[in-house]
């Protein structure tokens, strides 16, 4: 493979890994190798990285905590990029006009915050609880769940866009929907929210509370992204209806290709044993899906990000 593009990093202040393993940096643990794996360490370096990228056409994706991933058993093209540098983990809460605004680095670990809010009285990311994640990720995907949305309480996310540039929009310029979040396009370096003062005995007890509710429904197991499609629109009722139920329905949990299979507890859950590959889960989700069409005439669009040198996409 040509790479003679690698060169372009050598004077910058990054970490370079070239054919670096990408399964082993998500939660599925499957997955091929990126050509390079780019880990910036300053801000500065990420965003000369950004625009050199997209000067000599190098394809750039970016990876979160490899949560909601799942990366074709041949790899992918180009730079990903890791945010997992503590220039990018950064955590300041300020207070303005009785606000308490709080400024959280894309890379921070979205489940830390979570904690370090409540134990500072932070109020407003508790319904983040359990859902693991990077901040950047947990906002190009407006996690969320029965608690709320990721989007509800962002207040500007910070873009370096694809020349460069870093840019910072206010929530009136950005539109958050169910799992699904419309940026500019760029890597996403920071965040602010807004929050509000508790009493931080409150706030541990709504994170208690949503994890018991969180381990209760959801298989925590560390391969297995989170639900594998958004749950459709019955279009007889302009309601969602919940995907692991119309898989279940199908007759699905439990159903496995490979070493892959749908677990018998979340029929949304799709998960593997070692030795699996990627091709064995995407075969499952189009077991799935033509499943519940011919059952009930409904379509499942994929909620995990799928990443492939034939484009993304399952
Ligand atoms: C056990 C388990 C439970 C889960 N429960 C939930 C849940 O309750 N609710 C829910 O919504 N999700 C849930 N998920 C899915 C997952 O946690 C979320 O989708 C989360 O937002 C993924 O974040 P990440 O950092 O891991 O992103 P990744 O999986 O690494 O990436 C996801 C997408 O975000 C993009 N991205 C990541 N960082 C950036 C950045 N800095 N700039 C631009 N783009 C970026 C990536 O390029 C990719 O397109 C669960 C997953 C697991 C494994």
């Amino acid at each position: 493979m040509d790479r003679h593009w690698t060169s372009l990093f050598s004077d910058l202040d990054v970490k370079v890994q070239a054919d670096a393993p990408l399964g082993p940096l998500t939660w599925f643990g499957v997955g091929g190798c990126a050509d390079a794996l780019v880990t910036p360490r300053s801000p500065e370096a990420l965003a000369e990285l950004v625009r050199r990228c997209r000067h000599n056409q190098v394809r750039v994706r970016v990876l979160g905590s490899g949560a909601n991933l799942l990366v074709d058993d041949a790899g992918v093209e180009g730079v990903v990029i890791s945010l997992a540098d503590p220039s990018f983990t950064s955590l300041e809460v300020n207070t303005e006009g009785g606000i308490e605004l709080m400024k959280v680095g894309a890379g921070h670990d979205l489940m830390k915050l979570v904690t370090e809010c409540a134990r500072r009285g932070l109020a407003g990311i508790e319904g983040m609880t359990g859902i693991p994640a990077q901040v950047g990720g947990a906002l190009a995907m407006n996690a969320g769940g029965r608690y709320g949305e990721i989007g509800d309480a962002v207040h500007a996310v910070a873009i370096v866009r694809p020349d460069g540039a870093l840019r910072v929009y206010a929530k009136s310029e950005l539109h958050f929907a169910y799992r699904h979040a419309t940026l500019p396009e760029g890597v996403i370096a920071w965040a602010t929210f807004s929050m509000r003062e508790e009493n931080p005995v409150e706030v541990r007890a709504r994170v208690r509370e949503y994890m018991a509710y969180k381990q209760s429904v959801q298989p925590m197991s560390n391969s297995a992204a989170g639900c594998m499609f958004k749950n459709p629109v019955d279009p007889g009722t302009s309601q969602r209806v919940s995907a692991g139920k119309l898989i279940d329905d199908a007759g699905l949990k439990g159903h496995r290709v490979g070493k892959a299979f749908i677990s018998d507890r979340h029929a949304n859950f799709f998960t593997c044993e070692p030795g699996a590959r990627t091709d064995d889960l995407r075969e499952l989700v189009r077991v799935a899906q033509s499943a519940v069409r011919e059952r009930t005439g409904l379509g499942l669009e994929t909620e995990v990000v799928f990443w492939s040198r034939h484009g993304d996409g399952a």
